[in-house]
């Protein structure tokens, strides 16, 4: 029989219930068993409606109340000391005190899961790090679903992934561990089994990754082990990405079945004839990090065609998505205000589940079973390729215009930075900021009741110009050298350009979570991308008029849109970008059209973008690089583009950051002492001007200016004096003005207190 299975389900919770749930913990307004009983109602609530919608292997265990890695650190006992922890079960206290901090100690560092949007906090273990298992999770959630008459698949984090994900904090490998972690393991999955679990779920991601030997030879010694110690059936499970090269270690390794990713490559049919038949397959066939409607006839082609090449034929086949559907909204049916064509074409979790069951039940008794299925599906993809917007012949015809000398600056960067120093006659070491200021709780509600059309544009105007003005006002008096108007009408970066730009759409309830409580709405882009009218243009004329001094233009940069967007599937994503950075490519031409002398492409995303492959970097890359530079080198020489990057790890793509060819770049560098600017070091590997930040913006601390004078002496031994700029880390719309007005008035005392140095040395 094949099987409708999923691998995990957005936690969330419709309208973000979970969130509100956590959040009025945080602020005492919930006790705690108030949280336990809602989130333990979600989780049920989850499971009844995946195994109504079909689903035989329901998840469970993949819950969570701020993330599952660290879910599986608690339960492992890997916590570091200064959390409250005494051993035994681990409180809400310590729990929320390693996820957010608490009275003394910091949160556990936190980074991207893979290649998603998702971050998860990174375990921190001792170079002599013991185990202890301080509860069951997965089995404690097995029978509370049992309870429910409900059967599930636990899902567990994987030993290897597990510890591949974690920092030990002597620096060693954390995968010198695995013999202490694996007993746990094994209880773990002797527990499950004994009280009738049959399958578990084991994830190892890291199975999309390159792969050392020494992280194959764990792999190998860690399901040797467990798969001896008879708990149930294993599916071992790898997502993300082909398996590639691990394709013939993960079939050799012992386990009832596994499960790939079907929908970034094609290995169907090789795993289709490598892995024994008895074992059962699980084919991630309906994408769990798009948006988007499958061709179910498409796959249910795809799915016989693996069947026929199977010894035991459609039975032992487990229908699934890619991965686990956190990463996806929950409901397309509740985005009402969205146009219908474009609803229709929408698959968020509940319609994948849908799809995955329909598929299975398609497998099992044939294309009869399922004809309503297959027929919407069809129309809804003839309806699509139809609908006005997706397939525009005017921007075709300016996309196959593109030439390679609209991705050249007319000058090579020597002879800019002579125009651009010409007309701007800055001094040694200029100062700027980021882009953004304080989004006060004012701004936020004028501009939500503007959204809502509660108040006219005139009243919104007028107040955004005031605000404006007094930025302008401030910055002048302290004497920053390049201005920003402070993106006070923008609620987000990716989002305000979203909704000026045709081709994209703006959900209401397409929440995806982010970290812990956070969770966001990423735009959809469902169409060609075009710029129907200027985008910023008007704020940032308004704020060059009340100054002298330069006023930046704010753009996000094309990758960036795209990697913070769901991206449609049915052309190439490179495709997408290049759409995208000829709309941005309009709007810095009419900046500079408008006198606006320095524009400024935000990039925070582009890193991110990567695949996890290293083979893959190369081809995204290109691509990538190659879409900045159409969207900024349609400007004079005298126009200095900038582009700012909220981090500083370039050392393995510094090459990609030359190639921008932008005239400046601004990067993440305070917290790191600017020990991060190595990559940078000499004006061979980065030739144009940095602006290291000196300020960390993450956290409320203001340092003096002292410190930042501090910083920027570190920075002159590794740049030559004429490349560094002065500014914070990052934009600053998530402080206040009591920080931010000492913070930059020290910022300026620092770079001034630099040129009193150099001009003593001369
Ligand atoms: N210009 C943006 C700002 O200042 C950049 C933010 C970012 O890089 N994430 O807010
Ligand atoms: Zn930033």
């Amino acid at each position: 029989m094949s099987i409708a299975a999923n691998l995990g389900f957005p936690r969330i919770g419709a309208r973000r219930a979970l969130k509100f749930l956590l959040e009025g913990f945080w602020a005492g307004e919930i006790d705690p068993a108030t949280l336990q009983d809602g989130a333990a109602a979600l989780r049920a609530a989850h499971w009844r409606l995946q195994a109504g919608l079909g689903i035989g292997h329901v998840p469970s265990n993949e819950d969570s109340l701020y993330d599952h890695v660290l879910d599986m650190a608690c339960m492992l006992g890997a916590i570091p000391a200064g959390y409250g922890w005494q051993g035994g079960p681990v409180s809400l206290a310590s729990y929320f005190a390693l996820a957010r901090g608490a009275a003394g100690v910091k949160p556990l560092a936190m980074t991207k899961w893979f290649d998603t949007n998702y971050h998860y906090l990174v375990p921190l273990l001792a170079a002599d790090q013991r185990f202890t298992l301080t509860e069951n999770r997965p089995l404690a959630r097995f029978q509370e679903a049992r309870a429910l008459a409900l059967r599930t698949r636990p899902v567990l984090l994987g030993p290897v992934s597990f510890l591949m994900l974690s920092r030990r904090a002597d620096g060693g490998d954390p995968l010198a561990l695995l013999d202490a972690l694996l007993p746990l393991y094994t209880r773990i999955l002797g527990e499950l089994a004994d009280a009738g679990c049959v399958f578990v779920q084991m994830d190892e991601p890291v199975l999309a990754r390159d792969l050392s030997d020494a992280a194959r030879a764990a792999l190998r010694r860690a399901y040797d082990a467990l798969a001896g110690a008879g708990g149930p059936g294993l599916i071992l499970t790898s997502y993300f990405g082909p398996l590639g090269d691990h394709l013939d270690l993960a079939v050799s390794l012992p386990s009832a079945g596994l499960h790939v990713d079907l929908t970034r490559g094609g290995e169907a049919m090789a795993l289709a004839a490598a892995l024994p038949a008895g074992r059962l397959l699980s084919l991630g066939v309906i994408d769990g990090r798009n948006v988007w409607r499958a061709d179910l006839r498409a796959r249910l082609g795809d799915l016989r065609a693996i069947a026929a090449r199977r010894e035991d034929g459609a039975a032992g086949l487990i229908v699934a998505p890619s991965c686990s559907l956190l990463h996806v909204p929950l409901d397309a049916n509740e985005e009402r205000a969205l146009d219908p064509a474009l609803r229709g074409a929408l698959a968020f979790a509940v319609q994948k589940l849908a799809e995955i069951s329909a598929l299975a039940r398609g497998l099992e008794q044939g294309e009869a079973a399922i004809a309503d299925a297959l027929a919407a599906s069809d129309a809804a993809h003839r309806a699509r390729a139809a609908a006005p917007g997706v397939h525009r012949a005017d921007i075709a015809a300016r996309l196959a215009a593109v030439d390679e000398a609209m991705t050249r600056r007319a000058s090579p960067y020597p002879a800019r930075r002579a125009a651009q120093a010409a007309r701007l006659g800055l001094p040694l070491f200029p100062t700027t900021t980021i882009g953004s200021f304080p989004q006060t709780t004012e701004i936020r509600r004028l501009r939500a009741a503007h959204g809502r059309g509660e108040i006219d544009a005139a009243a919104y105007d007028r107040a955004m110009a005031g605000w404006i003005d007094d930025a302008i006002a401030w910055q002048e008096e302290l004497g920053i050298d390049v201005l920003v108007h402070g993106e006070f009408e923008r609620n987000d970066m990716v989002q305000y350009f979203a909704d000026a730009l045709d081709g994209f759409a703006i959900t209401r309830h397409g929440w995806v979570q982010s970290y812990g409580s956070r969770c966001v709405a990423p735009p959809i882009i469902w169409g060609d991308v075009a710029r129907p009218a200027a985008m910023t243009l008007r704020w940032t004329r308004h704020a060059q008029s009340r100054t002298a001094r330069p006023v930046k233009g704010m753009l996000t940069g094309p990758v960036t849109m795209l990697n913070w967007s769901f991206v449609r599937s049915d052309i190439p994503r490179e495709t997408v970008c290049r759409q995208i950075a000829l709309a941005l490519r309009e709007e810095v031409r009419d900046l500079a059209l408008s006198g606006i002398a320095v524009i400024q492409v935000d990039e925070p995303a582009l890193r991110e973008g990567l695949p996890l492959r290293r083979a893959g970097w190369a081809a995204y890359l290109d691509w990538a690089v190659r879409c900045f530079r159409l969207a900024t080198a349609g400007v004079g020489d005298d126009t200095a583009i900038h582009t700012h990057m909220c981090y500083s790890e370039f050392a393995d793509i510094m090459d990609a950051i030359a190639a921008l060819d932008a005239d400046a770049i601004s990067i993440e560098t305070a917290r790191g002492r600017m020990a991060l600017l190595d990559a940078f070091r000499g004006a061979d590997a980065y030739p144009a001007e940095i602006g290291p930040g000196v300020w960390d913006i993450h956290s409320p601390r203001v340092p003096d200016a002292a410190e930042m004078a501090a910083l920027l002496r570190r920075a002159r031994s590794r740049l030559a004096d004429w490349q560094i700029w002065v500014n914070p880390d990052c934009g600053l719309k998530t402080r206040n003005w009591a920080e931010v007005r000492p913070a930059l008035a020290a910022m300026v005392e620092a770079a001034r207190t630099l040129r009193a140095e150099v001009a003593a040395a001369e």
